[in-house]
Parts: structure tokens; sequence; C-alpha cells
């Protein structure tokens, strides 16, 4: 067997909303890989700087303080969904892009001037974090466990794996969030009974809940709300904030995209703070019409934990009332549940705790940071795949109801949404051919009554059927929805035993030429080392190290064992020779950089 350090390494990756998150297992333990510029989170988050240039992460954050309408950001919400105008409005509700549809109907934005298809933001996204996690290895990494939403349908799925053919990874699997939430939580090891993943993001709510018996790992019912996250808690804080402003400028500041933007970082932060003191003092300045060169407005004030939650508390009620629904759904209620797990930024907040502590009359595990635990479970799963050390069991669910279209374009369901998967279902139909030869059974997806509330999958054509009267030619159609979700049909003449079939691929969101474009220029990208934005990075991971190495003087001030002071010593050695280095001009060289992000990055992560 070779050794462990040997091997080709492999990652899990949280490709979330408003956040994402690379993670490894190292020496049996999984952890978080720390991006270049020292951070355990990368902000999902993709601009170009006036001069053209691409910026990922952080640095696209900070952009958008200065430049908002170059930045794009939470656009998983809309990836791999097909464009329609309802989508293109949907978005215009929520964030300000313009979307657009692409040559084979998939959807993509417009942003600083280029035409970008959603598949390529998220692949900008993943190959940043396949880059961090390169720097961290100093070698090469392709191959990766990637997270979804639960309720991720086929082609959101598709568009995930296509975003990771562009940034050059290998998907081992894609696995559900929940599930590697649960992985994380180490419920595949002798946990029996049902959890409950409460995941509470930027941008989304995801009820699922898990069925664990005997290693056996199955999603038993999932649920949500799309439109729901720390996004709107923001922007409840960011109303009450326009409400202080002198009236006659509100509409003003409210219309201005830069004040907006600063508002909502102020909210932001205030909210972050709340969740560890009881007051958080907000303070915006320049605020007013930027574009008309009118702003010189301030706005300094404080907000309480207790007014932020009496804001907030009807949007957390919204949680516990889709909870609700997702426990009825499957005829469960809350003592049903033997473990809550929490997911995403937001479960930290206290007001979030204590109500699903109070709604399911138990503690929710919190052992883990709940905006790492998906990257972490990701990790171990990744792990045990590329090991082949028995891989934990993941049984999944069907995401949405399949069946097909009966007359009247109303639909008859064969597979239920949230049956767990792979599965089977047959049904003989009498199907109106009278006076025809033929049959078309057309596959729908989704919960609709009629098609047209649904998703046309495809279509299976009978031919050379004996004329008939109506409702006179058995036929049977046979589904079989495989583990990784692809649906095979087959219908057959109970009459004549003629056959036909239809694999039921997820579509694609590109076409071949063009994601071997978009690979290409990717992986040009990855090569060129990233320009302005790695020096930015890099001055980020010094600063990060300096405070780093400010702390442990403290500790070793107060616990001076002879291993404290070893690794004291050893950081002041390497803190003071990057200062050296990047006096000497080792920022701008793209090769010593990476050597010194390597050991600054291993330094800031503790070891
Ligand atoms: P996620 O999508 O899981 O990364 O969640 C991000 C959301 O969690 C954002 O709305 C953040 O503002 C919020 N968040 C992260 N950390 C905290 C914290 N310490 N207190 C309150 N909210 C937080």
């Amino acid at each position: 067997m070779p050794a462990p350090n040997m091997r080709e390494p492999v990652v899990g990756i949280d490709l979330g909303t408003t956040n994402s998150a690379v993670a490894t297992v190292e020496g049996g333990r999984p952890r978080i890989i720390p991006n270049r510029a020292g951070s355990r989170l990368t902000p999902s988050m993709v601009g170009f700087t006036p001069q053209g240039e691409r910026l990922v992460g952080e640095a696209a954050a900070s952009l958008a303080e200065t430049h908002p309408s170059r930045v794009a950001w939470a656009t998983k919400r809309f990836l791999g969904r097909r464009f329609s105008p309802e989508l293109a409005q949907e978005a215009r509700g929520t964030l300000p892009f313009t979307l657009v549809s692409g040559p084979s109907g998939d959807t993509r934005m417009r942003l600083a001037d280029q035409l970008l298809p959603l598949t390529q933001v998220s692949a900008m996204v993943l190959g940043e974090l396949k880059a961090d996690a390169e720097a961290f290895f100093g070698r090469a990494v392709r191959k990766a466990v990637i997270t979804v939403p639960a309720n991720f349908d086929d082609g959101q799925r598709q568009a995930t794996k296509e975003a990771a053919q562009v940034a050059g990874l290998q998907v081992l699997r894609l696995v559900n969030e929940p599930t590697a939430a649960a992985v994380a939580y180490g419920l595949t090891k002798g946990f029996e009974g049902r959890a409950l993943v409460f995941d509470l993001g930027g941008g989304t709510f995801d009820v699922s809940i898990l069925q664990v018996q005997s290693g056996v790992f199955e999603v038993v019912a999932t649920g949500g709300d799309p439109v729901l996250g720390g996004e709107d808690f923001d922007h409840r804080i960011v109303q009450w904030l326009l409400a202080q402003l002198p009236p006659d400028r509100v509409e003003e500041v409210a219309r201005d995209t830069v004040s907006m933007r600063r508002l909502k970082v102020a909210a932001e932060q205030a909210k972050r703070q709340l969740t560890h003191e009881q007051e958080a003092t907000i303070s915006v300045v320049e605020l007013g019409d930027l574009a008309q060169g009118r702003g010189g407005l301030e706005l300094s004030t404080a907000l309480t934990r207790s007014f932020f939650e009496t804001l907030c508390e009807p949007l957390s009620r919204r949680c516990l009332t889709v909870c609700e629904q997702v426990m009825a759904a499957s005829g469960l209620t809350p003592d049903a549940v033997d473990a809550v797990l929490l997911v995403g930024g937001m479960t930290r907040v206290p007001l979030v705790r204590r109500l699903v502590t109070e709604f399911f009359a138990k503690a929710p595990a919190t052992g883990l940071n709940p905006d790492e635990v998906v990257a972490l479970g990701a990790a171990v799963h990744a792990d045990e795949l590329a090991s082949q050390s028995g891989a934990a069991l993941l049984i999944d669910v069907a995401s949405h109801s399949l069946g097909v279209e009966m007359q009247g374009a109303r639909v008859r369901r064969l597979v239920e949404k949230n049956t767990s998967i792979p599965s089977m279902a047959r049904e003989v139909f009498l199907p109106s051919t009278s006076g025809q030869k033929e049959a078309r059974i057309r596959i729908v997806q989704g919960e609709g009554e009629y098609t047209r509330d649904c998703r046309v999958l495809g279509e299976v054509l009978l031919k050379e059927l004996p004329r008939a009267e109506r409702g006179d030619v058995p036929l049977e159609v046979h589904f079989e929805l495989s583990s990784d979700g692809t649906l095979s049909v087959k219908a057959t003449s109970l009459r004549t035993g003629a056959m036909e079939s239809l694999k039921v691929e997820a579509r694609p969101n590109l076409q071949q030429q063009e994601l071997e474009r978009l690979e290409r220029e990717q992986a040009e990208h990855a090569e060129a080392g990233g320009g302005a934005q790695a020096e930015e990075n890099f001055r980020r991971l010094a600063e990060r190290a300096e405070k780093f190495l400010q702390v442990l003087r403290r500790s070793v001030q107060e616990n001076a064992t002879e291993d404290a002071l070893a690794a004291l010593q050893r950081a002041e050695a390497l803190v003071a020779e990057a200062r050296e280095r990047m006096s000497a001009g080792a920022v701008a060289d793209a090769a010593a950089r990476a050597e010194l992000t390597r050991r600054l990055s291993l330094l800031v992560a503790g070891r």
C-alpha cells in the first residue's frame, strides 16, 4: 500500500450560495484547507475590474464595495435552470443581475460587459478552490466530491458537473449537502434514528430528514425556501437603517447601488457582532446619490440584540413553518427527530438556535462550525471513495416526482418525490390511440397536476401499433431511476410486444465545444497564476500571519511550555523571512510567492 502522503490528494468542496469551502482528510481527520489569503471560507463571488481582470472570492467581495455592478454573487440560485422570462424576473427581484438566454436555452448573466454562462461563474469559484488546495498540497489536485442542495434537480446537478469539468476537476461523486453534514457529524458510525438537518445559509433555507439505520443512510424528505436566508435578515436591518435617514433623502440613497452596498455590508457586520455581543454600533459614511456627486450623508446608530431579534423573529419563524411542513409531509412530529444538525453561517445567530431548541425540545448539535461542516463531510466521503475503505452507503431520494402525460395534459405520477432511489415503477395504460398507429408517451418531472406546470424530460414513441378502438391497446410503461438519478423509460405494447426505450440523461447546459473552450481558458488562467489578485491575496495572507504571530506571542507569555516556545521561534523566523523576501520583490515573482504562500498558510492554519 502506498504511504498516505503518496496518494493523489482528494478534496471535498462545498460550493455554497454565499461562501464556499474546501477540505481534505489528514491523519484520519477532516480539516478545512485555508485559501491563499489565509481564510477558511471563500466568498462565492466573481468580479471583473474596470481593467478587465478577473477576481474571485475575497478580492471580488472587496471590489463589490466600490463597483457593485461588476461583481456577481449568489448565482447558485440560478445555476442549471433553463432560462425563462419568469427566471429573469425572479433574479431582478432578488439580485441586481440581468439574466439572458444562452444558445441552447441555458441561463447566462451580463456582468461588466461580458456574457457569462452561470456554469462558468461556478467554474471560476471551483477553479479558485482547486488552486487554493494545490497551493496547500504543493501539487496538482484533480479529484473532488462536490456537494449540492438535496433538492437540486438533474439539470442543476449536471450544471455543477459541467462547472467542475471546466475547472479541471473530476467529480468522484456529487453528494447532497445534508448528507455531507451528517457524515461530518459521524452519523454513519453508530447512530440509529432520524436526523434533521437545518441549513440556513446566506440565500436559502433547506431542511432534510435523514434516516440512518444499520449503517444505511437515506434522505427521506427534503424541503425548504429558496429565497430565505441571511440576506433577508441583512435586508431587514438595511430597511431599519434607511428609516433613520432624513425622509427627503431616503429614496435617493435607496436608488444608489454603492450606498446600498455600504448599508448592506454594515448590516451584515452588525448581525455577526450580535452573535457574540448584546449591542453593535453601526457607522456608515458617504451615502447619497453618489453617481451625481451628491453624497455626504452619514449614519451612526446602535442596534441591540433584542431589537435585532424583534426585527428578525418572523423570518426565523418562517424556517420553523417549513420544518413543520416537511415533517407533516412525511407524517412526522418534532419529537420523532433524534438529532438536529445545524448547517449554514446563519445558524450561529442565538435567536435561531433558541427557536430550534424550543421547537424540537432538544439542543441541536453544534460541535462543528456550521459553515464548514458540509465541506468536512464531503472530504470524509472523498477520502473513503479514494481509499475504497468501506465508503458509507449514501442513499438518495428522487428530488421530484416523475410521471407520464395522460389525456387532457394531466400528469400521472409513477415515482413520487422523496421515493428512495434506485427505484422502479410500472403501470399499464390504455392510451387513446383511436384510429392511430402510434402512441406518444411524454415523460414529465415535477409536482404539478398538468404538464404545463412540470418539466417535460422527453418522449417515447411507439410505432406500428394495430389500429384499434379508443383505449383498446394496453401499453406498459416501466420507469427505472438509478442511484445517480438517471431515468430509463421503457414502453411496451402488450398486444404486439413492440418496445421502445429512452434514457433520460440530464440535458447538458453547455455544448461540448463551448465546454472545451471554457476549460482551456480556465486552465490558461490557472497557469497564469492570478496576476494582481494573487499579489493581493498574498498581502492579506502576510497580514494574517503577522496577526497570528501576535496571538502566539500572547499565548506563550501566558503559558511558556517548551513546545510553545519552539513553535513561536519557528513562526517568527518564517514571518521575518517573508517580510524580507517581500521587500526584495518576492510578491511579484509567481514561483517565490507560491512557495511562501504554502508555508505561510500552513502557519496560519496552525500547523
Ligand atoms: P453560508 O451560506 O452558510 O456561508 O452562510 C452565510 C450567512 O451566514 C451570511 O448571511 C452570514 O452573514 C451569516 N453568518 C456567518 N457567520 C455569522 C455569525 N457569526 N453570526 C451571524 N451570522 C453569520
